[in-house]
């Protein structure tokens, strides 16, 4: 996992961390234990509900980086 990953293409609310950025959970109205999987592009902090959506975020990151994005 690398918090200082910048992550693309997110909704407002999945930039600010108060959304998933996998399953689209809004923070704000359901309680979901989150980890930050890396940064938007304005710097603040992307979070992912814990355990699978975390993993398929930082998975995906590595697809990415894999194919040169
Ligand atoms: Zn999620």
């Amino acid at each position: 996992m690398n918090p200082h990953k910048v992550i693309t293409g997110l909704t407002a609310l999945q930039a600010d961390g108060l959304a998933c950025p996998v399953c689209g959970a809004n923070y704000l109205r359901v309680r979901v234990p989150s980890v930050p999987v890396g940064r938007s592009v304005t710097g603040s902090q992307v979070h992912a509900c814990v355990g699978r959506c975390a993993e398929v975020a930082t998975a995906e990151h590595r697809r990415r980086l894999a194919r040169g994005w």
